[in-house]
């Protein structure tokens, strides 16, 4: 056994490298493994956990500022994407959709309502003449269409039925 740097008589190895070595030439580590520069990590270790810091910053910055917002900017993003490009034709299309499903309840609302006899709940300070005069009919007229048995004999939260159309 040889010292790896001399080639005297070596007096023990190397705990790290396992190198044997004479007394001149180390102690319990050979002097390569004693020397600054062995303690350095190489470049690409060192630019490896350098790499791994930052990305690890990026996700975690990314993380903090972006991602509660995630669900809401790529939709945006697509919207606008969608309607640059075809502002024209989308222009033309999109007020049609909407309008079409609009009419078709509305048709249906106002129709059954002047074959279906119009109804008053009564409110309070409500006259049976006040109630005609707002629907455009007598006062008769009410009191025929309710079996009313006289014109006084309303009460609050009664419903009426309104005559005519
Ligand atoms: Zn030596
Ligand atoms: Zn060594």
């Amino acid at each position: 056994m040889t010292c790896y740097q001399c080639g005297q008589a070596a007096s023990a190895r190397c705990v790290r490298c396992s190198r044997p070595f004479c007394p001149s030439h180390g102690r319990i580590h050979c002097d390569r493994c004693r020397a600054p520069e062995s303690a350095v990590p190489s470049t690409f270790l060192y630019r490896g956990a350098v790499l791994l810091a930052v990305l690890t910053l990026g996700v975690g910055v990314w993380h903090l500022v972006a991602w509660p917002q995630f669900p809401s900017p790529p939709i945006a993003a697509k919207e606008l994407l969608a309607a640059t490009p075809a502002q024209a034709t989308h222009a033309g299309e999109a007020p049609a959709l909407q309008e079409t499903p609009t009419p078709t309840p509305e048709p249906a609302a106002p129709t059954p309502a002047p074959s279906e006899p119009r109804r008053y709940t009564v409110q309070p300070g409500n006259t049976l003449s006040a109630i005609a005069a707002q629907f455009g009919v007598s006062v008769d007229e009410i009191v025929a269409a309710n079996n009313l048995p006289s014109a006084a004999a309303l009460q609050i939260g009664q419903e009426l039925v309104i005559p005519g159309g």
